[in-house]
């Protein structure tokens, strides 16, 4: 079975989204990319993270087609493919309707630095544009809405968020929940104070450096 490792942390994610209340049933969809062996597990179309089993896993080529697997790969596997083209400092691309993002997301807002943890994605999360799921238009839209960020709210839909590691894509997708749930709490009282620019790069340069130093 090619991907092995990867198609294993597809389901142990899965499980992971759903007990983090990240997502429910099947919703939402996880990628992997092995940049070594060039080939990228992503998971089936409609699965029920519960149920999936690591040969339920789709293994596809950069193209997209169908290297091993007896599944449809997920329905929004097109901008799965073009982040993981177009971003060579990432391998794991993550997309839930976590339900404060989404809030945001249904304003077509963008979400500010409200908190600091925001540095997950950057100095804010940028917003694409709404297009009908699965489209290659919502495939460009987060594109050119997400540039370097880790994060990108999708109109009307959801989340996407991005890491070196699925570990590091998951860390994005339950912290910008954790900062959208605290914007949509402030908005309910008034307008809340928005860290500077300036502030946001200070954040960044330390969260380069935080956590176990090897
Ligand atoms: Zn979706």
């Amino acid at each position: 079975m090619k991907l092995e490792e990867e198609r294993n942390l597809i389901v142990e994610y899965g499980k992971k989204l759903i007990a983090s209340q990240l997502t429910t049933g099947s919703g939402g969809n996880l990628s992997i990319f092995n940049r070594k062996e060039n080939l990228i597990a992503i998971k089936p179309s409609g699965m029920d993270y519960l149920l999936m089993q690591p040969e339920d896993v789709v293994v596809l080529s950069p193209d997209g087609s169908i290297v091993e697997g007896s599944r449809q790969p997920s329905s929004e596997t097109k901008f799965h493919l073009a982040l993981l083209n177009r971003r060579t400092d990432i391998n794991a691309v993550v997309h839930t309707h976590q339900v404060y993002a989404t809030t945001i997301a249904c304003m077509n807002w963008e979400l500010p630095a409200v908190h600091y943890l925001v540095g997950f994605s950057g100095n804010k999360v940028p917003l694409a544009k709404y297009a009908t799921y699965g489209s290659q238009e919502l495939s460009d839209n987060i594109l050119e809405a997400i540039g370097n960020y880790n994060a990108c709210l999708m109109a009307n839909h959801g989340i996407v968020t991005v890491g070196a590691s699925i570990l590091s894509a998951f860390a994005v997708a339950e912290e910008i929940e954790l900062v959208a749930r605290l914007y949509v709490q402030c908005k309910s009282m008034g307008e809340p104070v928005i860290l500077s620019k300036e502030e946001m790069v200070v954040v960044g340069e330390k969260f380069k450096t935080y956590g176990q130093r090897r």
